[in-house]
């Protein structure tokens, strides 16, 4: 035995048995998979498109276009606004930006249900704080203010200019004669483009459970991604006076039920939350930015914030914790509360037998906190998760849990019924029980996807007629996530051959500047386009292998979900495994060596 292991506290010493804890968890992990999977979701779209319309922006007609700009960026969500915001600060002016909603924003265009928040902390959430002087009103800002500020963004950086949209791009296809792309969209376009940037995003399209007579129910119904003020009134602040003589059942109590919950317990004459599997609610303590706080800030405030709480996320070692939040603590704990947990000389089953162990005390006490709140004993144990804190996005609320004190609130459990068993012309059937009601509104989540070009639902036609799907048959390569050989001007966000987080945004701040460095090397060069070699991806792909880390035990044991394909055991396509903070050093040093290997200047050298 190592004198690490010496240090692992002894089963008696913790106050809770392991083993039992780990049987627990597979337990209910086992009563929750579902042989259909990922198959037990509808899209909403064809007969159920109603769910998918945007009830924000009306839909003006315009003429096609057939003009050519420099730049289209395909999607005005943060990952497009930071790309196009770096793009005119690298000299570029003709940037068009694209999007299906009626305006940028991306997910909180969509989402603007009542009691939306960020769940990261908005000063290192919102993108471009600094350059664009503002200062969130909240740690935790409102899903409105951020939407507002994905607009301060497009104005500040001229990107309303030559934007299109309620447009979507249906084809790609490249033009080796002109080096640039012929675009065409769902609007009739045929346009040009030099580049085209996609980002359009990975959890934006809203799924519904397949669940059997969901179209014969003859209440009202929506997703909260769709939320209809006109029938509940109210804002995101709440106020939904319309739902005061309403029966309304909540299915689903991930991320956003958390938050949407709250307010339709406060204001519905009824409210039957049915709840599968309990997301873990930790503390949120959300308070307003403090100005003496805001005013001692110092250029490069931002970035020096951002790294931090990345670094922290990520498992690295830090001295200071700048945002000191649930978030952070655990990632701290994690790392700190058995002693060894930070000791990397460890073989790696005896790390990870010192991570489950921070876990269990971790999601124990998640539980506990569950007893304080809740009155009723019965509701307090089925809102108890049962699995490992990061199996599921964790969650953070002062409000969800004491909503099921109030007595208008009903807690359906259908963990074993699958979910919601049918639905009735009145009403939600779980088991044998119906509950009649006047409305269901599905908080189901997001079809997950790696954009539209991994998914193929945006047909990409590179050199030679060769389509990305067809090149990519034996699973993606690519460049750090970036580009592939044969679809010259073609980059991609996302995380997929590149890194994740906790906070995406950051994510996407560093692919936008390192796209933007790119193609300003690529103007300076003359260039006449960008595309990697095939050595170049292969050889990242190697090292994707290499570095990798099999997490499908881990992703195996936990309770089904869209990070493990429903408990098909399927993990998100890899990213670069040493994490985030090593793999923008990566990209730091590729920027300063390696920057000419993708610049071709001379078309037949490709
Ligand atoms: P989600 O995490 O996918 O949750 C969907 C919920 O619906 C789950 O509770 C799921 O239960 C339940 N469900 C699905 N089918 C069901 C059925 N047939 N019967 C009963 N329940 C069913 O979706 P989300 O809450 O919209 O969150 C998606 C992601 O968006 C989050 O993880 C987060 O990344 C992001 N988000 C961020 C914020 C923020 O920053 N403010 C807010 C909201 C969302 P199971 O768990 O059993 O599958």
């Amino acid at each position: 035995m190592s004198d690490a292991t010496n240090r692992v506290p002894a089963v008696a010493d913790l106050g809770f048995d392991p083993a039992a804890l780990r049987e627990r968890y597979r337990h209910e992990r086992d009563r929750r998979i579902r042989p259909d999977g990922l198959d037990q979701y509808r899209r909403a779209a064809g007969e159920f498109g109603y769910y998918a319309k945007d009830p924000y922006t009306e839909r003006t007609e315009r003429e096609p276009l057939t003009d050519r700009v420099e730049v289209l960026v395909v999607g005005g969500g943060f990952g497009g606004l930071l790309t196009g915001a770096r793009l005119r600060e690298a000299g570029f002016e003709s940037i068009r930006m694209m999007d299906e909603a009626g305006d940028v924003g991306g997910t909180w265009y969509w989402n603007r249900y009542p009691g939306i928040h960020c769940d990261i902390e908005s000063y290192v959430y919102m993108p471009l704080l600094e350059e664009t002087g503002y200062v969130p009103t909240m740690r935790y800002a409102p899903g409105e203010e951020i939407r507002q500020h994905a607009v301060r963004i497009a104005e500040h950086y001229g990107l309303y200019r030559d934007a299109v949209f309620h447009t979507r791009v249906t084809e790609l296809t490249w033009d080796d004669d002109t080096a640039e792309w012929l675009v065409r969209t769902d609007r009739g376009d045929a346009m040009r483009a030099r580049y085209v940037i996609v980002s359009s995003g990975t959890l934006s399209q809203p799924k519904l459970p397949g669940i059997p007579g969901i179209e014969d129910f003859r209440g009202h119904t929506f997703h909260t991604s769709r939320w209809d003020y006109d029938y509940t009134d109210g804002t995101p602040d709440g106020g939904l006076t319309g739902l005061a003589d309403k029966r309304v059942a909540v299915v689903g109590t991930g991320a956003t039920g958390l938050q949407a919950i709250p307010h339709v317990a406060r204001d519905a004459a009824h409210l039957y939350v049915m709840q599968r599997t309990p997301s873990s609610v930790d503390v949120r303590d959300n308070r307003p930015t403090d100005p003496e706080w805001a005013a001692s800030l110092k250029p490069g405030w931002q970035k020096e914030r951002m790294e931090n709480f990345l670094a922290i996320v990520s498992g690295e070692d830090v001295e200071e914790d700048l945002t000191q939040d649930g978030w952070t603590a655990t990632s701290q704990l994690q790392r700190q509360m058995i002693s060894g947990a930070l000791d990397t000389t460890l073989d790696p089953a005896e790390r990870e037998r010192l991570d489950e162990l921070a876990d269990f005390v971790k999601m124990n006490e998640i539980r506990a906190r569950v007893d304080e709140i809740v009155d009723d004993p019965a509701t307090a144990e089925a809102l108890k998760p049962w699995y490992r804190y990061m199996c599921k996005r964790p969650g953070f609320s002062d409000l969800y849990l004491q909503a099921f004190n109030r007595p208008n609130v009903t807690l359906v459990d259908t963990a074993d019924h699958g979910g919601i068993t049918r639905m009735t012309e009145t009403g939600v059937v779980v088991g044998d029980s119906e509950y009649e009601v006047d409305c269901v509104i599905f908080a189901t989540g997001f079809e997950v996807g790696v954009s539209g070009l991994v998914s193929g639902t945006l047909p990409v036609q590179g050199r030679a007629g060769h389509t990305l799907l067809e090149t990519w048959h034996r699973g993606p390569r690519t460049l750090h996530g970036f580009t592939t050989h044969g679809f010259p001007n073609l980059f991609n966000l996302g995380s997929m051959q590149n890194a994740n987080a906790v906070n995406f945004v950051h994510i996407l701040s560093e692919q936008a500047n390192h796209i933007a460095a790119i193609l300003a090397a690529a103007r300076k060069e003359s260039a006449r386009y960008v595309e990697p070699t095939r050595e170049a991806q292969e050889e990242w792909y190697d090292t994707l292998v290499a570095v990798g880390r099999d997490n499908s035990k881990f992703l195996a044991e936990c309770t089904p979900g869209y990070n493990n394909g429903e408990g098909t055991r399927k993990a998100s396509p890899g990213t670069y495994n040493p994490g985030p903070v090593a793999f923008h050093e990566l990209l730091a040093e590729w920027r300063e060596r390696r920057m000419a290997d993708v610049l071709v200047i001379d078309s037949t050298t490709s």
